[in-house]
């Protein structure tokens, strides 16, 4: 089996989704940084119906500090996990402004230093808000990673290292992109493999054949 070329797979995935962004709605880099706090373990659209009454009554650190949690949690409820997300976004809006001047920090180790902000939420943050080159390793970008062999690891930190150093530029909408063939194509289960113009090279159609 041949190792895929990156740029094949980058222009695979720029004609699959040339107009791939982040598919979180928000009006500031407070609303994302909430936004994606909401969206662990949750999909994208449930976060988007909930933000869209929540942010019309709150959105700002402000707002969010002076919140008695049982109230946040009722209206994040339907998010999942909402009793820690509730107590974290608090937590997180505090933070902003007794250490940060009231601004979502754009420096990487701050962000991280945020209550419920994982490399994963840092690094979406900083790309879609900072314009940074990072990518976030979400459970389809993973998925991906392994089936094609640009990672041997399940650890999102192992994978996002070896992400980083195989394909070093454009990582912001390389991660949009491989979320969304994660969640169309290359799914968790019965993949699109017999469509899919990366099955020559791809680790686990190789398995599939191998089982048939
Ligand atoms: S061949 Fe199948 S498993 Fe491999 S990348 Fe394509 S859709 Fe995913």
């Amino acid at each position: 089996m041949n190792m895929l070329q990156n740029d094949k797979f980058v222009k695979y995935l720029q004609n699959l989704f040339p107009n791939a962004v982040c598919e979180l709605n928000f009006n500031s880099t407070f609303e994302l940084l909430v936004a994606v706090i909401l969206s662990a373990q949750c999909t994208d659209k449930r976060v988007n119906i909930v933000t869209n009454e929540l942010f019309k009554k709150y959105n700002t650190p402000n707002a969010f500090a002076n919140l008695k949690q049982e109230e946040l949690e009722q209206m994040i409820h339907s998010c999942g996990f909402y009793r820690n997300k509730a107590k974290n976004i608090i937590s997180a809006s505090k933070d902003i402004i007794e250490k940060h001047n009231g601004e979502v920090p754009s420096d990487y180790e701050k962000l991280l230093s945020l209550a419920g902000v994982g490399r994963k939420t840092a690094n979406v943050v900083s790309s879609n808000a900072f314009g940074a080159n990072c990518i976030a390793v979400d459970t389809h970008v993973l998925r991906v990673s392994n089936r094609l062999g640009f990672t041997k690891s399940q650890n999102p930190n192992i994978c996002e290292r070896d992400l980083v150093l195989r394909f070093k530029s454009d990582l912001g909408v390389l991660h949009h992109r491989m979320v969304l063939f994660g969640r169309y194509y290359c799914k968790a289960q019965k993949p699109e493999c017999e469509t899919c113009k990366l099955k020559d090279n791809c680790l686990h159609y190789k398995k599939i054949l191998k089982g048939k």
